[in-house]
């Protein structure tokens, strides 16, 4: 005799599923959906949820498509971001970017020349594993990786010590988006105080 299964819980399908059921039940059905979608979307809602998004050009030039046609967005003018939902429709330039405003405790660290042929470098790899659990990504050169979480640091602050290369923003600038997520990155975002303390 043929079994079936439910494509989400393995549980067995019985006679009082339909002949063509794929799950024993509706909430099976709705928990395979979220986990395809985060599987194609992995941002964490912190960030997809707000209208700080624009688009960029390949040389990291940031584009607008808040108004009828594509110009320059700025990354201080609110009138020139957009929806996540704006931006990822939007064909124009390159790729996503996400604004970040000092006003809402988002921060990203950005580590520049971090990754040689795939593989971490043992600086970057000392500050990525004290990291808690937050959304990391890799950057569009597929060079650099960026460390998303909650955090406060003014103006930007950059640190330099021969091959490390580390940067801290939290205002006034926007910070590319890939949805390439660094070693099964979670879709979240953590309090990075501590790490930025550390760093700075
Ligand atoms: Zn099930």
């Amino acid at each position: 005799m043929k079994t079936r299964r439910c494509e989400h819980c393995r549980e067995h399908l019985g006679v009082r599923h339909a002949h063509n059921a794929r799950f024993c039940s509706g909430r099976c059905r709705n928990a395979a959906y979220v986990e395809r979608k985060r599987a194609a979307d992995p941002l964490p809602v912190a960030m997809t949820r707000r209208r700080q998004w624009v688009r960029h050009t390949d040389r990291k030039v940031p584009l607008s498509v808040a108004g009828r046609r594509a110009s320059l967005a700025s990354s201080t003018d609110s009138s020139t971001w957009c929806t996540y939902k704006a931006a990822d429709r939007s064909a124009v330039g390159a790729g996503l970017g996400f604004v970040l405003t000092g006003e809402d405790q988002l921060v990203c660290i950005d580590l520049d020349h971090a990754l040689v042929d795939g593989e971490l470098l043992p600086w970057a790899r000392e500050i990525v594993e004290g990291l808690p659990a937050t959304y990391v990504e890799v950057s569009p050169s597929g060079t650099g990786l960026h460390c998303w979480g909650y955090g406060c640091v003014g103006r930007g602050r950059k640190l330099r010590q021969g091959e490390k290369a580390v940067e801290v923003y939290d205002r006034g600038r926007y910070i590319t988006v890939t949805r390439r997520p660094f070693e099964g990155a979670p879709s979240k975002l953590a309090d990075l105080s501590k790490v930025i303390a550390d760093l700075l």
